[in-house]
């Protein structure tokens, strides 16, 4: 899967999707993400390179809109010879509000999209004729508000990956189908902490994987269907 970013803040993922699983399976090219900066498509304004990508809101308002214009453009750039009527790519929009992406979601993206597009807003959010011409997908990642979309995207990212064949190792695949908890203890068994015991639950000890498989049921890390 090709995710392409447009964003105004490229540098803010690196740290993370280079990491670990992700970095892992770009290096493997199971996945690739490429970044464009609606910046990029907008005329210099001074001497100083200064490139605006946002403009007032119509009606009024505190905040800026990120404009439509640089955005399709950048949009265009990322999907160049890349859509077709066979496979016809995902484009999504982060809006707070919107429906929840969950991992049901993750599953059916990653099944049926190669190119996905994502949309990181900022300020106010994008100009909404951007939703109109490129027939959105609309997501929300939970229910507050954060100051632009890079973190919703590389949610997305990290999300929909681990549901790409090959992504997760088979350790790691097996560890994410199986019942979990959201509890969970490594050493040491008894952990002294400011001069309380903080003892490992005995069930856990006991080597008995009927009752431990039950006790995990119990404290289920994992949300029913997803
Ligand atoms: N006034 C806008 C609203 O209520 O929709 C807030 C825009 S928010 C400050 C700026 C950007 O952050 C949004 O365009 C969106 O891309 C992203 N964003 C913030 N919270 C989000 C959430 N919970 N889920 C998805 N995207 C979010």
């Amino acid at each position: 899967m090709n995710f392409h970013v447009i964003t105004i803040f490229p540098e803010s993922f690196g740290s993370y999707i280079n990491e670990s699983i992700i970095g892992r399976a770009i290096k493997k090219k199971l996945i690739s993400v490429k970044f464009y900066n609606p910046r990029d498509f907008v005329k210099a304004k001074n001497r100083n390179n200064y490139r605006p990508a946002d403009g007032r809101p119509y009606g009024g308002g505190p905040g800026m809109v990120l404009r439509p214009e640089p955005i399709l453009k950048a949009v265009e750039k990322a999907l160049a010879g890349k859509a077709n009527k066979k496979q016809k790519p995902l484009v999504v929009n982060f809006i707070p509000g919107a429906k929840k992406f969950v991992t049901a979601e993750a599953k059916k993206i990653a099944r049926k999209y190669k190119e996905v597009v994502l949309i990181s807003g900022r300020y106010e959010g994008i100009d909404a004729r951007v939703d109109k011409i490129l027939k959105t997908k609309k997501y929300s990642i939970g229910d507050y508000v954060l100051t632009g979309g890079e973190l919703p995207a590389m949610v997305f990212i990290d999300c929909v990956s681990r549901q790409i064949p090959g992504v997760l190792g088979k350790h790691e695949s097996l560890e994410e189908e199986r019942v979990s908890s959201s509890e969970v203890y490594t050493r040491p068994e008894v952990l002294k902490w400011k001069g309380r015991n903080y003892k490992v639950p005995k069930v856990l000890l006991s080597g008995n994987h009927a009752k431990i498989e039950k006790w995990k049921k119990i404290k289920p890390a994992r949300f029913a269907n997803q």
